[in-house]
């Protein structure tokens, strides 16, 4: 009955299809297409009976399966909040834009733009604001970019944009420009009008990077160096960005060391006023005392 309804999907699929029904298929998954256009799935499973010269078939609809397999497909690779492709398939994507440049020694850049103080709109003006908000700047961005370049939410306030086939470097500070405008304009939330901004960090391949890793590493490093230097802004990637968070975060690992072993001590220095020579208050001072570097002191 199936059959007097429907159409196979194509010249190609029906010169295929055919013999493997003959031939007797187990499980053939066909797509069927409708005269009025719409797609059903459908489950085959044919017997030859060669005595008789017939073919028994019997075949099933499993729209309703596939839609939900689609649906799985599409929500293992996209971001559920704003429809974007997550990191999976941003690295998926990244992969083969690398092993396309590295053919045609094309070049591409990696940014990662992060909202500038997010956290505080989730705090003032609720989550439910802060979602709608991550949704609309997804939107921006996607509009601001072409179809062909990718752009994804890796997570919380964080995005990322493939930018493959670049001629001119310049440009890609043309479009990071051009982010920075359409990110700022307001948003109404909740009935008020709310500006935010990004940083956005940029790696180029091949100078910051050859696979999908580092480039992202050193575009997230640059973005590291955008927020220090005020936010707002883009930062190329420069080879000493790595080595300035490796010894922040080394800083930071012998100062927490430095608290549980006791080399942190007060001085106290009296401030005298000279007018009258007598100890006018006394200001109490956190010394580091380093077993390898010695006393910290200021300057
Ligand atoms: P910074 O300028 O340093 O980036 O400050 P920030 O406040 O934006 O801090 P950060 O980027 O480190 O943190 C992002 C925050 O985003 C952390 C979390 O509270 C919030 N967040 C993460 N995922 C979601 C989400 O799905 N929805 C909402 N509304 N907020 C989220
Ligand atoms: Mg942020």
């Amino acid at each position: 009955k199936v059959w007097e309804h429907l159409e196979l999907d194509d010249e190609g699929g029906r010169r295929e299809v055919l013999p493997r029904l003959r031939a007797g298929a187990t499980d053939l998954e066909l797509k069927l297409r409708h005269r009025d256009g719409s797609v059903l799935w459908t489950l085959w499973n044919a017997a030859p009976d060669p005595d008789r010269g017939l073919v028994y078939a019997a075949g099933l609809d499993i729209s309703e399966r596939r839609r939900a397999e689609n649906q799985i497909e599409h929500l293992a690779y996209h971001d559920a909040l704003t429809g974007l492709p997550n990191r999976h398939l941003f690295v998926d994507r990244l992969d083969t834009a690398l092993s396309r440049a590295r053919r045609t020694g094309e070049s591409l850049a990696v940014l990662f733009v992060d909202i500038d103080h997010f956290k505080s709109i989730n705090d003032s003006l609720g989550h439910t604001a802060g979602d709608a908000l991550l949704r609309t700047l997804a939107q921006r961005v996607r509009s601001a970019l072409r179809g062909e370049d990718t752009v994804a939410r890796l997570g919380g306030d964080e995005f990322t944009v493939l930018l493959a086939g670049l001629r001119d470097p310049e440009d890609v500070l043309r479009l990071t420009e051009k982010l920075h405008q359409t990110i700022r304009q307001p948003v109404d939330l909740a009935g008020r009008e709310i500006a935010v901004s990004a940083s956005i960090g940029v790696g180029f391949y091949p100078q910051d990077g050859d696979n999908a890793e580092q480039l992202l590493k050193n575009a997230d490093l640059a973005m590291y160096r955008a927020k220090e230097l005020g936010r707002d802004r883009t930062q190329f990637y420069t080879a000493t960005m790595g080595a300035r968070l490796l010894e922040h975060m080394n800083l930071e690992g012998r100062l927490r060391r430095a608290l549980t072993t006791g080399e942190l001590f007060l001085e106290y220095q009296p401030i005298v006023n000279l007018a009258t020579s007598r100890v006018h208050t006394r200001e109490a001072l956190l010394r580091w005392h380093d077993p390898t570097r010695g006393t910290a002191l200021p300057g």
